[in-house]
């Protein structure tokens, strides 16, 4: 069984964990209303994809 030669530094380790993080969502804002919304999904303020509206919003 393979077993490492040398401890891992506290440097070495916390440098490795410094990219593990919780990934922020792509906002952007919306082409029909303005509203910030995520990318590729579709509105939730007005329903609108691509330009037409896809889903109906109650508001
Ligand atoms: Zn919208």
């Amino acid at each position: 069984m393979a077993v490492p030669k040398r401890r891992t530094s506290k440097m070495r380790k916390r440098n490795r964990r410094g990219h593990i993080k919780l990934a922020t969502p792509n906002l952007a804002p919306c082409p029909n209303c303005g509203e910030l919304r995520v990318s590729h999904r579709v509105c939730p303020s007005c329903g609108y994809y691509n330009g037409k509206e896809v889903v109906k919003v109650n508001n």
